[in-house]
């Protein structure tokens, strides 16, 4: 099979298992990145992430994590909800409202490159979502999914930014495609409506600021003037996404497993009201186990 063959029916492929977006690149060390990354790590911008300073060399060369891989095939998933949360109740991110988007979109992945291998017996592969030292966003970019966008995040014409990025890295040779252009032109609205200052400048988040860091990975106790940018939020923050104006061609995923359970219905009171049982009830399996009950307990109260 030749490989425009083989890249056609990869495409097709992802698109039947639901990513909107699937690109190609070389998969070679990121060498523009290591200057970047070394900087962010050193002024400490990672906080208490102390795992991003783990792999810094496998970070910047997926040759150094898959033997022999060739080709980053890059794959994007949306995860827009069907239906969103009361406008006044602590506030969750959008993108943790169903299931776990690691095994979600693992799961899609791991088909895709079961596919491949049919196709091509023999290929080897490994599947990433947000798991491993893969620099996701740089090669999105580079692949064509979209471009990074002032809050960091990509965007890709027509869609927004509101979905998962995942890596199939293999060892099959195909062609690469063209990384996209930057398309924030002269807007800062992100920059603008960030409440914590944490863009600190074009594409760079020093996420100690960021409510996502504060609410999520923090595992110390938030000092007051952190508490006082919280704004409700109790996991997660989507403010540099809603905000954005490439997020009003957003369309609501088709994958249930994204959908919410009864506390998307809940008001103040009834979060306050939570008890263990009930987190558990509703949460087990969602990205909220990650910070866990007592730490949205302790924000509900914040
Ligand atoms: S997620 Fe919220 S706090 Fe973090 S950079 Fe975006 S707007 Fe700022
Ligand atoms: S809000 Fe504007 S500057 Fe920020 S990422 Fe979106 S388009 Fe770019």
């Amino acid at each position: 099979m030749n490989t425009e063959t083989l890249k056609s029916l990869i495409l097709q492929k992802s698109r039947e298992l639901g990513f909107l977006a699937c690109g190609f690149s070389k998969a070679t060390e990121l060498a523009d990145e290591r200057e970047k990354l070394t900087e962010w790590l050193k002024k400490g911008y990672h906080g208490e992430m102390g795992y991003m300073e783990n792999h810094f060399e496998k970070r910047l060369n997926p040759t150094l994590l898959v033997d022999d891989c060739k080709t980053v095939i890059s794959l994007a998933y949306n995860y827009f909800p069907q239906k969103l949360q009361k406008i006044n109740a602590p506030k969750v991110a959008k993108y943790a409202y169903g299931e776990d988007y690691h095994k979600v979109v693992k799961d899609q992945g791991f088909i895709l490159l079961q596919y491949i291998q049919s196709l091509i017996p023999g290929t080897k592969g490994r599947v990433f979502v947000d798991s491993a030292p893969v620099m996701e966003r740089q090669w999105a970019e580079k692949s064509g999914i979209g471009w990074i966008g002032k809050n960091s995040l990509i965007i890709r014409k027509g869609i927004g930014s509101f979905f998962f990025l995942a890596e199939i890295i293999c060892d099959l040779e195909i062609k690469p495609d063209k990384a996209t252009t930057d398309h924030c032109g002269t807007c800062n609205a992100c920059i603008d409506a960030c409440p914590t200052q944490a863009i600190i400048a074009d594409k760079v988040i020093d996420a100690t600021k960021c409510i996502s860091y504060l609410t999520i990975e923090k595992r110390t106790d938030l000092l007051e003037s952190e508490k006082d940018h919280l704004n409700q939020w109790i996991f997660g923050c989507d403010i540099c996404q809603d905000v954005c104006p490439w997020n009003r061609f957003s369309s609501p995923t088709s994958d249930n497993r994204f959908t919410p359970n009864q506390w998307i219905e809940w008001n103040h009171d009834e979060w306050n009201l939570m008890e263990l049982e009930q987190f558990n009830n509703q949460f087990e399996g969602t990205p909220l186990t990650r910070a866990g009950f007592d730490k949205i307990k302790k924000q509900l109260e914040d």
